[in-house]
């Protein structure tokens, strides 16, 4: 498909005299067509060797990558395209724009190596300054720029030569936080506009979360979770996703049977609770099951009593602006949870609690360490 990048069973190790990495370790995994994938990951778990060896940046020991449908390295098929061949745009951290030149000079410059007659060149430029909001800074020193403006010049000059795929790699971690959060906003706005497919490596969850269309977690050269990031956030059963990705209450339970295909009665210290949980476990197992702090919800004492309802203690309290961050103790747990509510809280009263229980999951056991 147009515009899709797929590697099939990607190998990289790098050898020194001391020991022998495996930075990418049988990777498989595609783009969605004129989608942002999110590589997200620790440091160290591959996603910069991945980026790499996509762009023709570095040469893997084995497996295939495809861009736009055509084969751009496969060893066993003596296939090695460099890097300017391959049809991607690079916006990288490192790849900063020339300070000796003006705007104008970093976006041609891709044109002018590909021989690009100048009247082209100057439409072409014009076209995607406008694009990203900079037209009228064609004569700018590209050192009299903000950072956001900098890191757009880079976005223009890597889109000028219409890519198939634009890979990003951490982009934004140059900017101040407040920066970095109206940059990745434009991005979103400008990536979603143009229709492209894009890689996007980050180790900033929300960064992830919010760009991305959807995420592919890393960790030990491997991708051990893909989904949206809803689907990431809010359904994963990976505990290693669970746990890297924002922040989550555990506690141990008993299964004590199913209510139907995906939903679990399970006792833990909040009491007898509906949960979402893996298929096919026998009553008695014991499992993990989280919950997200936003999952929370302060209700009133209803009559009859509804699923998943309970009362805690405020054992601490956090005014954050938009929600209380709360530790509330509840049958000998703790768990930390942010509640919107309008009605002052304070530390010693007693809560009321509902979440619901698609917001409230068990961890797979057969992927716990
Ligand atoms: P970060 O978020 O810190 O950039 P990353 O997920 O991008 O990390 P990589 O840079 O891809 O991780 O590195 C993956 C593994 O490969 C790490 O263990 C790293 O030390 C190792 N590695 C990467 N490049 C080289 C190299 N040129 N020589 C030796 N080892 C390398």
């Amino acid at each position: 498909m147009e515009g899709m990048v797929s590697v099939t069973n990607l190998v990289k190790t790098f050898t020194s005299k001391q020991e022998t990495v495996t930075a990418l370790d049988n990777v498989t995994v595609s783009t969605p067509p004129n989608r942002i994938l999110t590589l997200l990951g620790p440091s160290g778990c591959g996603k910069t060797t991945l980026l790499r060896c996509i762009a023709g940046l570095e040469s893997p020991d084995s497996g295939e990558i495809v861009i736009g449908g055509e084969v751009v390295w496969c060893k066993e098929k003596g296939i090695s395209l460099p890097p300017e061949r391959r049809g991607i745009g690079m916006v990288f951290q490192s790849y900063a724009i020339w300070p000796h030149m003006t705007v104008f000079g970093n976006v041609a410059y891709p044109l002018e190596v590909r021989k690009v007659p100048k009247h082209e060149i100057e439409q072409r430029v014009a076209k995607v300054l406008d694009l990203v909001q900079l037209s009228g800074f064609q004569n700018r020193p590209a050192t009299k720029l903000s950072g956001g403006q900098q890191q757009r010049v880079a976005l223009a000059r890597a889109l000028v030569a219409e890519p198939k795929v634009i890979l990003f790699d951490e982009p934004l971690s140059n900017l101040d936080a407040k920066l970095r959060e109206s940059t990745r906003q434009e991005l979103r706005d400008f990536l979603s506009e143009l229709a492209i497919s894009a890689i996007y490596v980050t180790h900033d969850q929300v960064e992830a979360l919010t760009i991305a269309d959807e995420i592919a977690v890393m960790r030990n050269g491997r991708i051990v979770e893909r989904g949206t990031p809803q689907d990431i956030y809010l359904r994963s059963n990976d505990p290693f996703v669970v746990d890297f990705i924002g922040r989550a209450n555990f506690l141990e339970a008993t299964l004590k049977g199913y209510q139907d295909e995906h939903h679990a009665v399970v006792e833990c210290p909040l009491g007898t609770i509906v949960c979402s949980a893996p298929k096919g476990l026998s009553s008695g197992t014991k499992l993990t099951i989280y919950t997200r702090p936003e999952s929370f919800e302060v209700v009133e004492e209803s009559s009859p009593p509804v699923e998943n309802e309970f009362e805690g203690t405020i054992t601490s309290l956090l005014f954050a602006g938009e929600a209380y961050e709360a530790e509330i103790s509840i049958g000998g747990a703790q768990v930390l949870a942010k509640l919107k509510f309008h009605a002052p809280l304070t530390k010693g009263d007693k809560v009321r609690l509902q979440v619901n229980r698609e917001w409230c999951r068990a961890l797979d056991p057969a992927k716990e360490d």
